[in-house]
């Protein structure tokens, strides 16, 4: 029987990566397993294919638990993450505060941590999946099935990866167990069957990060301004009080709304709440009216026709704008009003498949923020967890990935100890 690996990482995406790195780094025979044909494909399709893998400052506020947030990523997350990114020979710089690969290509970022990974000499089993485990002496068993030969990536694009993903499937496959002194879980935000054969605590899972479902006021459907995009300030609030407010551009959908400020809004929103638009965000309430005011001498008065506001809004926009306006009054004050405040009901989340993370998964009450070992009674002892799979979410920016790669290395360099 070969030696048991000092750690098994489960799970070969960024947090996965990260948490190999850091224990190989520190001297542990180390492996991943991947059930998908490479490690590295989930940073692939971050950022819009640009990879934005952290922040210039990474606030504990920005995350869901903001005092575990800081508890682990500790008090200078910024140097955690660049340091990083500097032993692998990653260049990174910003754009308005968030960071990105100075290629530019989210795969800058995956290919300098399977260098870093075949430098430190981490074993990659892909297309590998745990079946069962068992804990005895001190030693973890996974029982594993893998193809019985392997299945690489030949070529980069969409259709290398779906033809390798079919030659994964239709591979002859046997099973094998595999043995290590400490396991890493890293397996996402998608981890209950994961949890499952670890015994390990779950939550429910929640996507987040994606467009919002909402009606236009009174019932009125969005589908006219479907596609449409506007610069705004969106507002969220709940029994008059406003909970959370986001800049920038809105993308309309029949359903309701998108773009990265309804999507970091999805993180906070609850049925029943409303979202104001703020469609002139930089004009006060005076500063709008007098534009009003301007307007009306220019092209004439306020007839209650979308045409009125053409070269100041899509027609379309201008549509809604008016129904609304109408119903307040129709007059420039009702005008303003709309603009600034045209109200939006909550009825939840959408295109779920489009989310960018999970809430929920392992929770904190099972987890030591030190070590990110799990506590609670599980089948053994030397288990740790990392990246999405903890109940941990953030804003878009940077911030998830940021959270993925400390809480990475951390879980890792702790695992690498038991040796
Ligand atoms: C479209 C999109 C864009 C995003 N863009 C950004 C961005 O620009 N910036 C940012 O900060 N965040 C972004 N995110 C969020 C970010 O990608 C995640 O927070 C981060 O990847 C989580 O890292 P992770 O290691 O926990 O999980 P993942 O990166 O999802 O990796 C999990 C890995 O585990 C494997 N796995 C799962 N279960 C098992 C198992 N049982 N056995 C073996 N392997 C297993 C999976 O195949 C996968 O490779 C984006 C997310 C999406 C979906």
């Amino acid at each position: 029987m070969t030696e048991p690996y000092d750690v098994a990482v489960v799970g070969g995406g960024a947090s996965g990566l990260a948490a190999a790195i850091a224990a190989a780094r520190d001297g542990a025979r180390t492996c991943i397993v991947e059930r998908d044909v490479a490690c590295g494909l989930p940073i692939l399709a971050t950022g819009n294919g640009r990879c934005n893998l952290s922040n210039e400052r990474l606030d504990p506020r920005r995350y869901r638990h903001p005092d575990i947030a800081r508890r682990v990523m500790g008090d200078d997350p910024e140097a955690a993450v660049s340091s990083l990114f500097d032993s692998l020979g990653l260049l990174s710089s910003p754009v308005e505060g968030r960071l990105y690969p100075v290629t530019r290509r989210a795969e800058s970022v995956r290919d300098v941590l399977l260098s870093g990974c075949a430098r430190a000499e981490v074993d990659s089993l892909c297309g590998t999946e745990v079946r069962s485990v068992s804990y005895a002496d001190g030693t973890w068993t996974l029982e594993v099935d893998a193809p019985t030969r392997c299945v690489r990536v030949e070529e980069t694009g969409k259709a290398a990866l779906r033809r390798a993903r079919k030659a994964l499937a239709a591979a002859p496959r046997d099973s094998r167990a595999l043995r290590a002194h400490a396991v890493v879980l890293a397996p996402g935000g998608a981890c209950a069957k994961t949890c499952a054969l670890f015994a390990v605590p779950h939550m429910d899972e929640e996507p987040l990060l994606c467009p919002i479902a909402c009606d236009g006021p009174s019932g009125m459907d969005l589908d006219a301004l479907d596609g449409l995009r506007a610069e705004g300030m969106l507002t969220l609030k709940r029994g008059g009080a406003c909970i959370a407010f986001e800049e920038g551009e809105v993308l309309f959908r029949p359903y309701g709304i998108s773009g990265i400020a309804a999507f970091n809004l999805s993180r906070r929103i609850e049925p029943g709440d409303t979202i104001e638009l703020d469609l002139f965000p930089r004009h006060s309430e005076p500063a709008l009216r007098s534009l009003l005011e301007r307007r009306m001498q220019a092209v004439g008065a306020f007839p209650g026709d979308p045409a009125w506001f053409d070269g100041m809004l899509a027609r379309p926009l201008a549509g809604a704008v008016c129904a609304y306006a109408r119903a307040l009054g129709n007059d420039l004050a009702a005008v303003a009003s709309a603009l600034h405040r045209f109200p939006l009901a909550v009825t939840g989340t959408a295109e779920h498949a489009q989310a960018q993370v999970r809430r929920g998964g392992i929770p904190w009450s099972a987890v030591d923020t030190e070590t990110l070992s799990i506590t609670r009674e599980t089948i053994g002892h030397g288990l740790y967890a990392c990246g999405e799979a903890l109940d941990m979410d953030a804003d878009c920016g940077g911030y998830n990935l940021a959270w993925a790669w400390i809480s990475g290395l951390r879980a890792g360099a702790a695992a690498a100890q038991l040796r």
